[in-house]
């Protein structure tokens, strides 16, 4: 998003997630709001039934007028950066999304992950992007491109975008967009609640609850979901990443039971029937999601500080959970012990999560008896 977009800036555009379909995105002053805009043959455009348009034209001078529903009024028609964030890295890599190497400048080091190094980089000299370089051996070739395959049709703007690969030698490039600030668990862990407080620590878990209700509605699971595995952008945008890649992620040598260094413990963040019996279902990724709760709500901390995995698997099919934490709501513990609840099927939707989140009021207290959730 340019500086000179202003409040009410928008843009009207095809649909990622449904093609053929037109979108409208608002800028809000803050974050940028995406609405379905519906059309029936011969009727025309519309957000609610209740105002069909004829033509867009019509439709845009309502909305200037009358903010009707929408988050604010639309003002200017936004302004596009000379180089847009493409969703595909150009026409041709749209089906052919191997790109040749050599088409990319790896700039700076980012991090470096479970997977291996991450560079913020330059496609064809122009485009920025993020490339993530897999550890040579971490992955099967083939495993990896089917996986992708799947990973590109996923698009929707709370999920990191997957651009291009390349795989044709080693490392193996993963080609996504960029987010400036990286990962939420450093920015988090770098805040520690000096300029992030309850209404932002809301927003985090909605956004992410949203691109993960579009997970849940595609039938994908993540498998990994962390704040480690959350990048934020501009303008307070939470986008979920690195999702599917732990299915086709050899982990070598790597017991998830006792592994040594606390802060790569995935355990900690899986559900137990996925430790027990590795049934990894979109009820294990809601499972992580009330981990992902916990981090955003203490700032990073790591979930049964002190307890190695194999005690926590003790202790959670004892009935423990993470107690509450000093500074978190009652409402908002009690959709944590909903997401770890024992039973999959008892725990929430994403869609209810995402809902809830939305909506939450920070204003209401509401009394809970965390022991109901105690077997
Ligand atoms: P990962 O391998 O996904 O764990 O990434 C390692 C680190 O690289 C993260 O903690 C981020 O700080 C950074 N990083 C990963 N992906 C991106 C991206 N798309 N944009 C910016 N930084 C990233």
């Amino acid at each position: 998003m340019c500086p000179e977009n202003q409040e009410g800036a928008f843009l009207i555009r095809e649909s990622e997630s449904k093609k053929g379909q037109l979108s409208l995105s608002v800028f809000d002053g803050a974050v940028v709001k995406h609405y379905r805009i519906r059309q029936e043959a011969g009727e025309g455009f519309f957000l609610s039934k209740k105002n069909i348009f004829k033509t867009l034209n019509a439709f845009v001078d309502h909305y200037t007028n009358n903010s009707d529903g929408l988050c604010v009024k639309l003002r200017k028609p936004c302004i596009k950066k000379k180089v847009p964030a493409p969703i595909d890295l150009s026409y041709k890599t749209a089906d052919q999304w191997e790109i040749d190497r050599n088409s990319l400048k790896l700039l700076k080091k980012l991090g470096y992950g479970q997977f291996g190094e991450v560079w913020e980089g330059l496609w064809n000299n122009t485009t920025p992007v993020a490339i993530k370089t897999l550890k040579p051996g971490s992955m099967d070739p083939k495993d990896f491109l089917r996986e992708a395959q799947i990973m590109k049709n996923l698009r929707h703007p709370k999920l990191i975008q997957l651009y291009a690969v390349c795989t044709l030698e080693d490392p193996i490039y993963i080609i996504t967009e960029l987010m400036r600030h990286g990962s939420l668990l450093e920015y988090l862990q770098n805040d520690a609640g000096s300029e992030i407080h309850l209404p932002e620590q809301i927003d985090m878990a909605a956004q992410v609850a949203s691109g993960m209700a579009y997970l849940e509605s595609q039938n994908y699971i993540h498998r990994d979901l962390a704040a480690r595995n959350v990048l934020v952008g501009e303008h307070n945008v939470y986008k979920v990443a690195d999702f599917g890649l732990a299915r086709v992620f050899k982990v070598e040598n790597e017991n998830v039971y006792e592994a040594k260094h606390e802060t790569k413990l995935p355990v900690k963040w899986t559900a137990p029937e996925a430790i027990r019996s590795n049934k990894f279902s979109i009820k294990s990724d809601v499972w992580s999601f009330g981990i992902l709760l916990f981090e955003i709500i203490t700032y990073g901390k790591m979930p049964y500080s002190g307890m190695m995995g194999y005690q926590v698997i003790q202790k959670l099919d004892k009935g423990y959970r993470i107690p509450q934490p000093a500074n978190c709501p009652d409402k908002l513990y009690y959709i944590m012990l909903e997401c770890w609840n024992a039973e999959p099927k008892g725990r929430p939707t994403f869609e209810t999560l995402h809902w809830k989140l939305e909506d939450y009021d920070m204003d209401s207290t509401s009394y809970i008896d965390a022991n109901a959730f105690v077997k």
